[in-house]
Parts: structure tokens; sequence; C-alpha cells
């Protein structure tokens, strides 16, 4: 993952997906449960005008499930569809369809009062990088999915996906910029692996991580590590000794520690956790 994002990128990006947004009846966008506001671009709310709209909370399989379902209702509550789901596994896929009925009611019922019946529902993808827009393309889709061919008004290439008699899907997702002008927005991507590390030293982010866990997850560092002490750097160096981090003069190598914690947080072993909650981020 290696995207950096400029000014013209962004401009790019938006045209295109203004274009899409046109063609469509219902935006999916999908959220990384871990960070759900920091995987988050609210530009999404003033292209998405007018449009119904779903958010998929994903890599719920690495999210606390407490927070998954906080998360759930603030989304909720701000008026959209929401469904947690794994599009690695699959699990959570199988609500999305009755969902989408729901999240275009208006639009169903639009349809039927001037006498169109079974138009599907048209949806596009969107989210920023890596938030796992093509493995849920992939797997919602499934190998079952046929393309329905071009169609006049469809920007270049892109095609539709006809899920099913309801429901007809972009081919391509719309990919949004992440908000990393703000520094702590930049450490949470980082750390769920979602922009260039090199937006902060592996050392730093490393302790970036161990405030987190510190504070919202405590036992972690003991059950894992053996780790007792306060002290951010301290625990670092424990990590290293706990995983022979070593360098060629005895000294601890606290970069391959780094990499070691923070390796170990994006898989998920050190734990399912959240990064952000809703109480506290929702101001
Ligand atoms: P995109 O850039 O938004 O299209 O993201 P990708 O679909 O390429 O996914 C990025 C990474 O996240 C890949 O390594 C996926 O296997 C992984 N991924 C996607 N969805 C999930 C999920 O629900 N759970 C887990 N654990 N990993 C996922």
């Amino acid at each position: 993952m290696n995207i950096q994002w400029y000014p013209g990128h962004m401009t790019k990006a938006k045209r295109a997906m203004k274009e899409d947004i046109k063609l469509i009846d219902l935006i999916i966008e999908l959220v990384d449960a871990r960070v759900p506001l920091s995987s988050r671009n609210p530009d999404i709310d003033d292209l998405g005008a007018g449009k119904a709209r779903m958010v998929l909370l994903n890599k719920s399989d690495l999210a606390d499930e407490r927070y998954n379902n906080a998360w759930t209702e603030y989304f909720e509550a701000q008026g959209f569809h929401v469904v947690k789901v794994n599009s690695k596994s699959g699990s959570g896929l199988k609500q999305i369809n009755g969902v989408v009925q729901e999240a275009c009611k208006e639009k169903i019922e639009r349809d039927r009062r001037r006498g169109i019946l079974n138009r599907p529902v048209r949806a596009m993808v969107v989210g920023i990088p890596n938030v796992g827009k093509s493995t849920f393309i992939n797997s919602f889709a499934g190998k079952a999915c046929a393309k329905t061919g071009n169609k006049p008004g469809v920007t270049k290439g892109n095609q539709w996906i006809r899920l099913n008699k309801s429901l007809e899907l972009l081919d391509t997702p719309g990919i949004l910029w992440p908000r990393f002008e703000d520094q702590q927005v930049g450490i949470r991507l980082a750390l769920i692996g979602s922009i260039n590390d090199q937006i902060l030293n592996k050392d730093e982010l490393a302790i970036e991580l161990i405030r987190f866990l510190k504070r919202d997850y405590p036992n972690v560092l003991k059950e894992r590590f053996g780790i007792e002490t306060e002290d951010e750097y301290q625990i670092l160096k424990e990590v290293a000794k706990a995983r022979a981090c070593l360098q060629k003069g005895g000294e601890y190598d606290l970069i391959k520690a780094s990499n070691i914690l923070i390796d170990d947080y994006r898989n998920g072993k050190l734990g399912r956790m959240t990064l952000e909650f809703p109480i506290k981020t929702a101001e």
C-alpha cells in the first residue's frame, strides 16, 4: 500500500466519483471497523447528497465486538443503514440484500408509483484505499455474478455487476482519500496499515500503539509479553527482550521489536481491538 495523495489526485478522484454517483441510487461506503471515523472522508456526504446510504463496518473480525455494536448505533443515529461484515470470510454479507432494499425503500416506492416495476437498485462501493473494497466486491458478487455489459452513460470501462433481480453494482469502486492532515487520523491509519508507514518512524508508531494499549487494553501487554512496567520506551524494550530482538553488539533492536508489535496488532494477534470510540470522537 503506497498511495500518496496530492491535490491533483484528489481533484481527479472527486471528479470521477461525481460522474459515477449520477448513475446510482445507493452508496455503499466501507469503513474499517477499527477506525470508523478515521477511515472516512466526510466529503462523501456532499458528494452523495440525495442518495441512499449504507455504511459497512468492514474488517469487523479485527475490531472489538462491543465497539462494533456501539459504532453501528452511532451510524444508525445519523441515518445510515449499517451492516457489520468480514469481507474476507464473507460473514455478514448475507444480510446486505435485505438492508439494501430497506435503504432504497423510497426509490422503490417512487418507481412503483410511476409504474416502473422491478428496476434494480444501482449501487456503488466507496472507501479509502485498503479498506477492503475489492475484497468486498469479489466476495459479495461471488463467481456467479454476470457483468451486464457496457451501457450508454457509463464511464470508460465501468460495468454493472448484476447481483440479482433487484441489485446492480458498479464494478469499479470509488476511492476516497484519507483525512491525513489530522495527525491523529494519520497515526490510526498507519497503525492499521492503511497508509504509508513513512508518516512516522516505526518506533514512534509502536510507542503510539503502546500508549493506546496501556489506556484501552492494559492486560494485553501483560498477558502477551509479561510486561508490567509503565514507561512506553521501557515497554518497547521489554517487547524486544521477549522476542529476542537483539542487535550485533547485544543492544536491543527496537525497530525490529516495533515491527513485530505493529504487525501483531495489524494481524489481530494482539486480539480484536478498536482504536477509536464513538463517544470520545463524536463531539
Ligand atoms: P481496497 O484497496 O479497498 O480494494 O482493499 P482490498 O480489497 O485490496 O483489501 C485490503 C486488505 O484487507 C487485503 O489484504 C484484504 O485481504 C484485507 N481485508 C479486506 N476485508 C477484510 C476483512 O473483512 N477482514 C480482514 N481481516 N481482512 C480484510
